[in-house]
């Protein structure tokens, strides 16, 4: 049976939206004199105390979410700290300069010298380049595995020295969904840990109930949801993980600026709307692109088409609203800049999760360690913002008309 993109993208969105609107509201402090709906943003550096003994006994609580110092977090970043590991499912949350902190920071905690990480082929890019770049400077051995096989056949990667498995579900540009219950599995077998950037799952996936152990967040993308700013997310589950992240979070002096966690909080307010409405359109649209003649193929995990859907059915109470459109031969790559450039709506730009739609070139710029079978020809990745649905389609369709029908 297939579901409408309403059925099969609106299924978790109620608990989310209660809990993105009710967290870390303190309705139980509001003063009788009357008290602002939100809490109000906190700059500083130095925190004062009124006595040494008063001091003195902050020591330890740096794995408590107390302000500190302002390098190490202000009660904005505390707040949305608490907000964030409640979304994801874990026990603790740190927050981070941006979304590719959030992916190198995990890695420098928990790997050393000697150590192997086992990197999916479809993981985000820079994660990719900071491997390379710099974690095998440090001595740490870095490889990778195809975004399209089974958990059986990934077991063949493993080293006597993995230490850490970092997959991203679904794949960047390509959209593979993976299994995370068997390769968490698979994981703990042999004492690796499972690091998942969750990104796309952001409120639609909860990585811990599928045993992961470290789940990255670039809050850039739907988190804040207004293109503004950028911000990451780092979670865990329990104390001994938190506190060698916390630790080397520490180490590193990473920290967020409160203005871009305030803002995040506020955007994540509204999260669940417009997660439902945005990916509902898009999967609307990725509907009408999947008929279109000239489109080979429609790279989207709610569409049966789609590696690892019947995953992504089981696991994923939602979907996000970016996708890959894939062309057919013989539309050229300059044919699919000319489609690109007569958009309207469709703004021209990398990162995704704002109110506003953007297109994204995507032929030549993924770059794989394995041949990636799913984008043959030229492509594109859309990402569906809050416009009206039938003038998006209507906008793509124009193009389409003028670039190649005419
Ligand atoms: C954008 C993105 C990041 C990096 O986020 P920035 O805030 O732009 O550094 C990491 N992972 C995924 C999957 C992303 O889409």
């Amino acid at each position: 049976m297939n579901l409408t993109p309403e059925e099969t993208v609106s299924i978790g969105w109620k608990a989310l939206s209660t809990l993105l609107v009710t967290s870390g509201r303190h309705t139980e402090s509001v003063s009788e004199k009357g008290s602002f709906v939100n809490d109000p943003l906190h700059r500083g550096s130095t925190v004062i105390y009124p006595s040494v003994a008063a001091m003195r006994n902050t020591a330890g609580q740096q794995y408590e979410h107390q302000t500190l110092y302002g390098a190490m977090g202000s009660p904005n970043q505390h707040e949305l700290e608490k907000v964030i590991a409640l979304i994801e499912g874990g026990s603790h949350s740190q927050i981070v300069s941006s979304g590719l902190t959030a992916c190198t920071v995990p890695l420098l905690a928990f790997l050393s010298a000697g150590d192997h990480c086992l990197l999916i082929d479809s993981i985000y890019g820079p994660t990719k380049r900071f491997s390379e770049k710099v974690m095998k400077k440090f001595g740490v051995e870095i490889s990778y595995y195809p975004a399209d096989i089974s958990v059986d056949e990934i077991k063949n990667y493993i080293q006597p020295n993995t230490k850490v498995i970092f997959t991203e579900s679904p794949g960047s540009h390509t959209f593979e969904i993976q299994d995370i219950s068997a390769l968490s599995k698979l994981a703990h077998q042999h004492d690796i840990k499972l690091f998942l950037d969750n990104t796309w799952g952001i409120g639609v996936f909860k990585p811990f109930d599928h045993g992961v152990d470290v789940s990255v967040q670039a809050l850039t993308k739907y988190g804040n949801g207004h293109s503004d700013l950028v911000l990451g997310a780092i979670t865990v589950n329990n104390d001994a993980d938190w506190h060698i992240l916390r630790d080397t979070s520490i180490a590193l002096g990473e920290v967020a600026g409160p203005d871009a966690c305030w803002l995040t909080l506020r955007g994540l307010r509204t999260l669940g709307a417009r997660l439902e409405k945005q990916s509902i359109s898009a999967l609307k649209i990725a509907q009408w692109c999947q008929e279109q003649p000239e489109i080979e193929r429609v790279l989207h995990p709610a569409l049966p088409s789609c590696h690892g859907h019947e995953i992504w059915k089981r696991d994923f109470t939602g979907a996000s609203s970016v996708f890959t459109i894939v062309f057919k031969q013989p539309i050229t790559t300059q044919q699919v800049i000319d489609m690109i450039e007569k958009l309207k709506f469709f703004s021209i730009g990398a990162s995704w999760g704002g109110y506003e739609s953007l297109v994204l070139l995507t032929d030549g710029e993924i770059y794989r360690n394995f041949p990636n079978k799913l984008i043959s020809g030229s492509a594109c990745r859309l990402h569906i913002g809050l416009e009206n649905t039938e003038d998006l389609i209507t906008d793509l369709n124009y193009s389409f008309i003028a670039t190649w029908r005419s």
